[in-house]
């Protein structure tokens, strides 16, 4: 018998009962690969659209879920340590969540988020809710040393997310306005602090007094309880009537239409997600008369992840962990994730 570990497995798509614990052998690093010994790995709103099943393409079942990772390199496998300088046994790393071919147009114009071979650690290849996982040693990133596994844990997936939406596809410039929808998320709880970092006025949208309170705490001048009232008028009252220049969203069909409103003319809507819904009644005529701009955000780069993490290593961002799980609760992080009621991050420590 092969030595083994314990992980958790997604062997069909469907409710929480789908992610069970089970002993699978421990895998062995191939050419230029490393072996981590996960300590903590971060859920994201992905494993729960995973378990449930694709909203587009193929996931390859059985399948250990969770790219949001961060560990101890275990073992070098060929090629990496009698190559590669970089890397000792035992360093501590986090983990850049995307696999790319590195080869196509899209790469190589600096775009490896749209590569047509763009795979995802944990949704395309077995991830970190296991005690080992199987990386390339170059998706590694050092760990900073002021972060805790969980903390580190905890930044990867939102961090480079809410880099790639406000500054690379933003394009956001100190003075102008921003709203970031639904403040409790991982992904809103960094571009609250990036935004506000960058030298915006930030807004943000939640759903309670206690979480407006919090996003206040990272950085949000003003925040606004989408649950209460007309918060869109509000907006256009705290800005003379004028709306924000940029709206961070991975909301989708349920906040679009108040978001539009919500957008200064020339304004732009950054979007990464859509878990309230994909479609919804769009008046064309608004977007050209008020020269709004849409714009898809898939993700971030290697290089969105290393600029996000400066501004931690620098003390001027922090990840926010909300709960902290060992893995035999993974079904319990589902559930928090699913009813919505965390502010940042859910991790579970291994
Ligand atoms: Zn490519």
């Amino acid at each position: 018998m092969p030595p083994t570990m314990t992980a958790a497995v997604l062997r069909y798509h469907g409710d929480r009962d789908a992610v069970q614990l089970e002993q699978v052998p421990i895998p062995e690093p191939g050419y230029g690969e490393v072996r981590i010994r996960v300590k903590a790995c971060a859920l994201n709103w992905l494993d729960v659209g995973i378990r449930r099943g694709p909203k587009f393409g193929v996931i390859p079942l059985p399948l250990i879920g969770g790219g949001d990772i961060a560990g101890e390199i275990d073992k070098l496998g060929p090629a990496v340590g009698d190559g590669v300088e970089n890397w000792r046994e035992g360093d501590a790393v986090l983990v850049y969540p995307l696999l790319t071919c590195g080869v196509c147009e899209f790469c190589r114009r600096g775009e490896p988020t749209t590569c047509p071979q763009h795979r995802i650690i944990g949704e395309h290849v077995d991830g970190g809710l296991a005690e080992y996982t199987i990386l390339p040693a170059a998706n590694l990133i050092a760990k900073p040393e002021s972060l805790s596994f969980v903390e580190a844990a905890a930044l990867p997936v939102v961090a480079m997310t809410a880099w790639h939406m406000l500054m690379s596809i933003g394009g956001l410039q100190a003075g102008e306005s921003v709203l970031i929808v639904g403040a409790g998320g991982g992904v809103a709880s960094l571009g609250i602090q990036i935004a506000r970092f960058a030298g915006a006025t930030v807004f943000a949208t939640t759903s309670s007094a206690d979480k407006a309170e919090r996003a206040k705490a990272l950085g949000a001048h003003e925040v606004f309880n989408y649950r209460e009232g007309d918060w869109v008028q509000q907006l256009l009252d705290a800005t003379n009537g004028r709306g924000v220049d940029l709206i961070q969203d991975n909301v989708g069909a349920a906040t679009w239409p108040h978001d539009l409103r919500a957008l200064a003319r020339n304004g732009r809507l950054v979007v990464c997600g859509s878990h309230s819904g994909t479609t919804f009644p769009l008046d064309i005529a608004q977007i050209y008369h008020r020269q709004l701009r849409i714009l898809g955000s898939n993700g971030g780069t290697f290089y969105d992840l290393t600029r996000a993490l400066a501004l931690v290593e620098a003390g001027h961002v922090r990840p926010v962990v909300d709960t902290v799980l060992p893995l035999e609760q993974i079904r319990e992080g589902h559930r928090l994730l699913e009813e919505g009621e965390h502010f940042g991050k859910v991790v579970i420590s291994i």
